[in-house]
């Protein structure tokens, strides 16, 4: 059985690399022998329940983890989540259970390093500690490089050492990865880096003629093609150091494309129909007041490229977080329906109900889900005629398993320029007013690439759930769990999963 190499890349987008490939010579090479597929990431695309999934097998749905981190938000370096739902359950530590030796680099939350049949290093999520090692005496041959989701959220001004930064950290990771792989001895390793994601996030609109936010020719129209040309050579020096007695698998756990340029208050929508009280009794009401002079300020802030100066003075707005959510001016026990903060201003999002409130007002809760469900089809953008949604349903119809109560209870996924906002009294669509500061966004399709095993694929598309079976299945260990995923190669045990 040959060894494996699993390489992840965060936010690393399936359409660029088609848009890139003949610049990208060892992505292309591989996919010449192996495979290409389309992965379909976990609902909604965010970092953290994608790898958690990609780990375990298990869909969020499952280990319950919906966590997303908010660059906009200014206590973001403070996120945590507890490792404790995926620790010791991972691909690797099966795979290190039932005797395989591991190698495992930078995973992604994994933090700090557990004891494993081999080596495993890991940095903290964002601050809080230094990168360590498992076994520590390793450390004395490898001096390890910055680990983690290290992160900086860069302003105009700040821009270019950002992008030398972020290629630099790639290009450690990758030096420390490629003297490990060459050095220890190992059936499966696992490198995971996580700075193309931010790349994209902050640089998307400079490459972007399209986006409406293109500032036109500057030093960063070819940074994100650079970032791929860089990772296409990372791929290259990983399988090097591997030696050619190794399959690879390059996944991601989201692909990237341009972030909503016009957002749908949907609280609003729910205030129209009756849904949603607002606090605000009158127009001379504070509170209405203040409603309409934060929307204003924001469509002021967007028109005239103020982002970087909003963003150094909201900190002296009192209560600003309850503001930038309308919270101010609404009180859930009243409400039968409001938008949820889950997915962030993204196109995924959902409706959250107050079951209680309903119930005092006599209305059926499946007869009130299903007409907002057909007040979200029949979404349609005012400038333009199009259609908003691409769908909308009731949570069970999206997923099934034991944590569904971290789903709203209504679950939608919009056209990729549209997004969730929350704001009250404006118009029901509007432009993104955070557009300019993170320009990327998360796609749901990610991408899965297997070359150099002797293997064949099922004709289905993978999903990130099937990559721990798949792993363990190349690896020829067996998966005794009842997780959701299920292996990806033909004729193969890894099978058992639920759909
Ligand atoms: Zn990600």
């Amino acid at each position: 059985m040959k060894r494996l190499l699993v390489i992840g890349i965060d936010g690393m987008d399936p359409r660029l690399i088609d848009r890139w490939e003949g610049d990208l010579p060892n992505l292309a090479s591989l996919t010449a022998k192996g495979s290409r597929r389309v992965l379909r990431s976990a609902f909604p695309p965010d970092s953290v329940p994608s790898w958690i999934t990609i780990y375990t097998g298990e869909s969020p749905v499952n280990h319950g983890v919906l966590e997303s981190f908010n660059y906009l938000d200014k206590n973001f370096k403070q996120f945590r989540i507890d490792e404790g739902v995926f620790r010791e359950r991972t691909f690797w530590d099966i795979a290190s259970r039932a005797g395989k030796k591991v190698c495992v680099i930078n995973p992604f939350l994994a933090y700090p390093p557990w004891e494993v049949n081999g080596c495993m290093v890991s940095g903290p999520v964002f601050e809080g500690g230094e990168a360590k090692i498992f076994p520590g005496d390793i450390a004395a041959r490898h001096p390890l490089p910055p680990l983690g989701g290290i992160v900086d959220f860069p302003t105009r001004k700040t821009l270019a050492g950002f992008v030398e930064r972020t290629e630099s950290l790639t290009r450690q990771l990758a030096e420390f990865s490629a003297g490990l792989l060459g050095d220890l001895e190992w059936d499966l390793a696992f490198v995971c880096f996580l700075t193309l994601d931010r790349t994209q996030h902050f640089l998307w609109r400079f490459g972007d003629p399209e986006d409406p936010t293109y500032p036109g020719p500057t030093p960063y129209e070819e940074t994100i093609k650079r970032a791929y040309r860089q990772f296409d050579t990372v791929v290259g020096d990983l399988a090097a150091a591997s030696g050619s007695d190794t399959g690879i698998l390059i996944v991601s756990d989201h692909g990237h494309g341009r972030r909503c340029t016009r957002v749908v208050n949907f609280n609003e929508l729910m205030r129209r129909r009756g849904w949603l009280v607002s606090k605000a009794r009158s127009r001379f009401d504070h509170r209405y007041l203040l409603e309409r002079a934060k929307n204003a300020t924001l469509q002021f802030v967007y028109d005239h490229n103020l982002e970087d100066w909003m963003f150094r003075v909201a900190r002296f707005i009192p209560n600003r977080k309850a503001l930038k959510k309308s919270a101010h001016i609404v009180s859930w026990g009243e409400n039968l329906a409001q938008a949820s903060y889950f997915a962030g201003t993204n196109p995924f999002g959902g409706i959250e109900v107050n079951r209680e409130r309903l119930k005092s007002e006599g209305v059926d809760y499946e007869d009130f889900r299903d007409t907002l469900i057909r007040e979200i089809l029949a979404l349609e953008d005012p400038d333009t005629g199009k259609r908003i949604t691409r769908w909308a349903r009731r949570r069970e119809d999206v997923h099934k398993g034991k944590r569904l109560d971290v789903y709203p209870d209504v679950l939608f996924e919009m056209e990729e320029d549209y997004g969730v906002n929350w704001a009250l009294h404006t118009d029901l669509v509007t432009n993104n007013p955070t557009h300019r500061k993170i320009s990327g966004g998360h796609a749901m399709e990610g991408v899965f690439l297997l070359s150099g095993v002797d293997a064949d694929l099922q004709d289905r598309q993978p999903a990130v759930q099937d990559i721990a079976p798949t792993v363990l299945d190349l690896l020829g260990v067996e998966f005794e769990s009842d997780v959701d995923g299920r292996s990806l190669l033909v004729g193969t045990r890894n099978q058992s999963g639920a759909d």
